[in-house]
């Protein structure tokens, strides 16, 4: 939360210069472009639908003035409708692919295609109101709990803003603050979980609808029944949806439709979750390592269990 603090307040700062259809990329992308990035070009091609699917080609990439190369030969398809998990040990690359799909930054060599036209060829605009993003770092506002679930929405209607609250299981303990959807957040207001604020950035992300989510999930902080409501809305959120996911709970891995391992910048395997565990490779080893974890809180909290 304090990593948070100063956020809030600078984005409020920036808020008033977004346009009504800015959506959560946007707000990212404007913290972005605070670091002195080599300029972007802009393509013509206005965005209008995904038909087919995102295509990763040969995707290599070094961050500007840095040496280490972060993405090497990346070669990953999307299918529309489909979710697609990266996992991986911390630094393979897995925030830095999620980053290239809003064009935070460019590859160095390869591409990425959405129905097989190179990202770069259309307008940027257009492109990122498609896409939603839902991360570690949830942008809330000083303001209503109503207004940050509307934010890039700001002309919905009560009842879709309750609708989306329920379907991101944030509309019950939304209800139980002092003045329900009117509450203030943030430094002046009300101090929300860390739970609490991913679902109320899950409800806006359901508010917004985009054709395209990615995920950056958050590992930590979540107490197990926070962890269990977040899942169930990530899920609502990511069913039937084009999704990249950068994947920590063992749920989502699992019902992804394909799962890339990243190491050191490379894909090292890819399948389903059972695929990849009758493999009894990288994945299998990380998983056997998380489960271990996972099974001893399990039966920790459920003792009436075992198998
Ligand atoms: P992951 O999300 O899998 O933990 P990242 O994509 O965040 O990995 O990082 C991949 C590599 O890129 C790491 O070696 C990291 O240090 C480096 N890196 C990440 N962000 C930056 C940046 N803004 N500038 C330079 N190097 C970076
Ligand atoms: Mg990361």
């Amino acid at each position: 939360l304090l990593r948070l603090l100063p956020f809030i307040s600078q984005l409020n700062t920036l808020r008033s210069s977004f346009a009504n259809t800015a959506s959560s990329v946007d707000i990212v992308a404007d913290f972005l472009r605070q670091d002195n990035k080599p300029f972007m070009g802009n393509g013509t091609i206005s965005y209008e639908k995904l038909i087919e699917g995102v295509h990763f080609k040969h995707l290599c990439f070094s961050y500007p003035n840095h040496q280490n190369i972060v993405l090497q030969d990346v070669n990953l398809y999307l299918p529309r409708g489909t979710t697609l998990a990266l996992v991986g040990s911390s630094g393979a690359g897995k925030s830095t692919m999620a980053d290239l799909l809003p064009r935070f930054y460019d590859p160095t060599s390869g591409c990425i295609t959405l129905d097989g036209i190179d990202l770069r060829d259309f307008d940027l605009k257009s492109v990122r109101k498609a896409m939603g993003i839902v991360s570690q770092d949830t942008f809330l506002f000083n303001d209503s709990v109503r207004n940050n679930i509307a934010y890039g929405r700001p002309e919905a209607s009560d009842d879709e803003i309750f609708t989306a609250s329920k379907r991101a299981n944030a509309y019950e303990f939304i209800s139980k603050l002092p003045q329900g959807f009117d509450t203030q957040i943030g430094d002046r207001g009300v101090m929300l979980s860390g739970g609490q604020r991913q679902r109320l950035a899950i409800a806006r992300a359901l508010l917004q609808n985009p054709e395209i989510l990615i995920l950056d999930e958050a590992t930590s902080a979540l107490d197990t029944v926070s962890e269990r409501l977040v899942q169930a809305a990530l899920d609502e959120l990511s069913r039937d949806r084009t999704t990249l996911v950068i994947a920590h709970r063992l749920s989502t891995v699992q019902k992804a439709h394909q799962i890339a391992v990243l190491d050191q910048g490379s894909v090292v395997e890819i399948g389903t979750h059972e695929e990849l565990l009758q493999k009894g490779g990288y994945y299998s080893r990380l998983y056997s390592m998380q489960f271990a974890d996972r099974a001893e809180v399990f039966t920790r909290t459920n003792p009436s269990f075992n198998r």
